[in-house]
């Protein structure tokens, strides 16, 4: 039987750049998650329009998604398109201080860029695993930086499908969150203000960085990062060490026995374990300490 989903997307993508039934375990840092219907990797501004309409058109769900280091996609998988922006859609530019780049390039590569250019400002996000999108989205930060620092405006497209761009004052930045989460509008460009600095004292900031990630964070076993809010007056791995989790697990999802505030995918953990650990996690903390912890993590399809 014909597929015309597929095939009016295979129009406005090309067929390089579809697949369908795509595992998306293979398209998330936990390595959880099960089939997406349609999965897309668009190249250009056009093509992301363009799908999104004909999905709103045709009332089919979509998706949008970077590096997927920051998601729980359901053991069912996902009914409906998942557009994945990533080396796809990752071209950048570098004038004087400012860089303008699209939203799939990776964190890790883009402050690698600042550094050689002796660009100082993206040492904090050298080891966060996501993309540029998924950083604005999430408003990324780590060890005293955040993206709401370096950004100068974003280019998007809106609910009403048009490309708008947004200066960075009213990005409406917040902790792990923007304009762009809270209208899931999709990042499409993003202009960057650096400061010049040294190339040797910037590479020395971002080792020094890399080496206290590694020492305390499970980066040997998957996971989605931080898997809760850091709770006002509280640290989410303190409380859930101090509640006695640190190691407890259900089927193959545990709490990091190195990072409390990390769930690990330790041996073929499915999305329903995760739940279930968050779920005992929150119920668990409420009950010590009365503090409710809110899910960082962004949970995908049927849970
Ligand atoms: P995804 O996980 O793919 O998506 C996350 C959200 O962003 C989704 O809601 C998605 O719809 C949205 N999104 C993605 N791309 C776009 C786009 N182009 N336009 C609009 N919305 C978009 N985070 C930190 O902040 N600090 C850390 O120090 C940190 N450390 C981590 C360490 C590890 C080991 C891991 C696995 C994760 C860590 N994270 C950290 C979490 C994660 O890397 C960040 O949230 C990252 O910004 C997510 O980017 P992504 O491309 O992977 O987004």
């Amino acid at each position: 039987m014909s597929d015309w989903i597929y095939e009016e997307l295979c129009k406005i993508v090309g067929e390089e750049n579809i697949a369908k039934d795509v595992i998306m375990k293979k398209h998330t840092t936990f390595r959880i998650g099960g089939n997406a219907d349609y999965f897309l990797t668009p190249k250009t501004e056009g093509h992301i329009c363009e799908s999104i309409d004909f999905c709103k058109k045709n009332d089919i769900k979509y998706y949008i998604i970077g590096n997927g280091s920051n998601i729980l996609v359901s053991d069912e998988g996902i009914r409906g398109v998942v557009i994945k922006l990533f080396d796809n859609f990752a071209d950048y530019v570098v004038e004087g201080s400012k860089i303008i780049a699209k939203p799939g390039i990776l964190l890790s590569k883009l402050s690698n860029i600042a550094a050689s250019k002796g660009l100082t400002g993206l040492e904090f996000a050298g080891g966060i695993p996501g993309t540029l999108g998924g950083a604005i989205a999430m408003n990324a930060g780590a060890y005293g930086g955040e993206m709401k620092d370096v950004v100068t405006g974003v280019k998007v497209l809106d609910a009403a499908g048009k490309i708008i761009t947004i200066d960075a004052a009213d990005m409406n930045f917040g902790y792990r969150k923007s304009v762009v989460s809270q209208n899931n509008y999709i990042v499409v460009e993003v202009e960057m203000e650096l400061k010049e600095g040294d190339e040797e004292e910037i590479r020395a900031k971002m080792n020094e960085l890399k080496l206290k990630r590694t020492s305390k964070q499970p980066l040997d076993l998957p996971s989605a990062g931080s898997t809760f809010k850091r709770p006002e007056g509280y640290f989410a791995g303190k409380l859930i060490m101090d509640a006695g989790l640190k190691g407890y697990s259900i089927g193959g999802a545990q709490v990091s026995e190195k990072h409390c505030g990390f769930i690990v995918n330790k041996s073929n953990a499915t999305a329903g374990d995760v739940l279930k650990l968050i779920k005992y996690i929150q119920k668990t903390v409420h009950e010590k300490f009365n503090v409710d912890l809110e899910t960082e993590i962004k949970m995908i399809g049927k849970m």
